[in-house]
């Protein structure tokens, strides 16, 4: 059976290596008898896997000692609000950069909790760039500062991190939606104060949310807070004041000990700049095809594009479905056609994508 290539935007595809690890283990993990599933999150097997899991995870990123790695329930959209739940404390005012999609429900659902600065836009110019952080008009003293490090939608992605010190913020935490490049390459987590993510995207099934804090950030959730999104709760308890999505938590270690294997960050973000430079060459050398992000900040992970004539998509997205690539349409906010190239894309599969660019190209151009 040779599998389709499936460029979804998530769920997206998981490397054919862990899906038939967990194939193999489906029955029976480790001689327990039992599927993952029907565990005990409290038992030794489970302990054991998550156990694995985040130390695997703080290996690969890592993850300086300080931070605490929790496994949470809710999706990004959740976090959205279990952010301004647990930074706030006593003060009323947030800032956030709108870089897209995602940041613009960021900061609406913040506006449930408190008062928002939108410090910087790319909204007027299409979400086309990041707004350099000299431009950014950050609030004299905000609870954090939100920003989406990469815009699964609109395909912009942050190659620099924001210095808040630099900004006159010192103490200011820095907090960044990295739900679809997180494990696309190394990042300095030192730089951050708290990440989040839905691990649908590069880490494994929807149903886990990611969240790495620094733990002198915890403790200070608003009283209304629910316990099972209090981060200090979620710490204390190891990830199991409620249960764990034990499974998503099982694949996600999976993933975890694939991309080891595939030789870790340094070695994935090679493979990931081959992938997009392959892609974005392609459209680039075409006038065909037209991409809209500015080229400094087009995603690695996510890339919109679309054919000059519009009337071609539906032609494009049969012809592509044919040949065993998936899943391409755009998203409707912005239309056209979309490439979601997480880590389990092999470079077999862009390529495959590129020849039938050009190959539709010659046929329809
Ligand atoms: C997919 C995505 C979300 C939404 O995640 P859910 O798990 O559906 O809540 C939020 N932010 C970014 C950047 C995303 O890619």
């Amino acid at each position: 059976m040779t599998r389709p290539y499936n460029f979804s935007a998530g769920p997206a595809a998981l490397p054919p290596e862990v899906l038939t690890e967990a194939a193999a283990e489906m029955l029976d993990w480790h001689g327990s008898g039992m599927s993952v599933m029907e565990m005990s999150h409290r038992g030794k097997e489970f302990t054991s896997i998550i156990g694995q899991a985040e130390a695997d995870l703080r290996e690969l990123l890592a993850v300086p000692s300080d931070y605490r790695i929790l496994f949470m329930q809710g999706g990004a959209l959740a976090e959205n609000a279990i952010v301004p739940m647990n930074l706030l404390g006593n003060r009323h005012e947030a800032d956030y950069v709108v870089t897209g999609a995602w940041s613009i429900k960021s900061q609406k659902e913040a506006r449930k909790y408190c008062s928002v600065n939108i410090a910087a836009s790319s909204e007027a110019d299409g979400f086309r760039a990041i707004p350099p952080q000299d431009t950014w008009r950050l609030s004299k003293n905000p609870a954090y500062v939100h920003i989406c490090t990469n815009e699964t939608i609109h395909g912009v992605e942050y190659f620099w991190t924001p210095d808040l010190k630099s900004a006159g913020l010192p103490d200011t935490p820095l907090v960044a939606d990295v739900s679809s490049h997180i494990l696309s390459r190394p990042m300095d987590v030192s730089k951050f104060d708290v990440m989040y993510g839905g691990a649908q995207k590069n880490i494994g099934p929807a149903g886990l949310t990611l969240v790495i804090v620094r733990e002198a950030l915890l403790g200070r959730a608003l009283p209304v807070c629910p316990s099972a999104f209090d981060w200090k709760t979620v710490a204390e308890a190891h990830s199991m004041y409620n249960t764990p999505p034990t499974y998503a938590i099982y694949i996600a270690g999976l993933v975890f000990r694939w991309i080891k294997g595939q030789g870790g960050l340094a070695a994935i973000e090679q493979r990931n700049k081959a992938k997009a430079e392959t892609l974005y060459r392609c459209l680039d050398e075409s006038d065909f095809y037209r991409t809209q992000v500015a080229p400094a900040c087009r995603s690695r992970m996510n890339v919109p594009f679309f054919l000059a004539d519009e009337r071609l998509n539906e032609p494009f997205l049969d012809g592509a479905r044919e040949r065993g690539l998936l899943q391409l349409k755009g998203h409707k906010l912005v239309g056209g056609m979309r490439a979601s190239i997480y880590n389990a894309m092999p470079l077999a599969g862009v390529q495959a994508l590129v020849d039938y660019l050009r190959e539709f190209e010659r046929s329809h151009g």
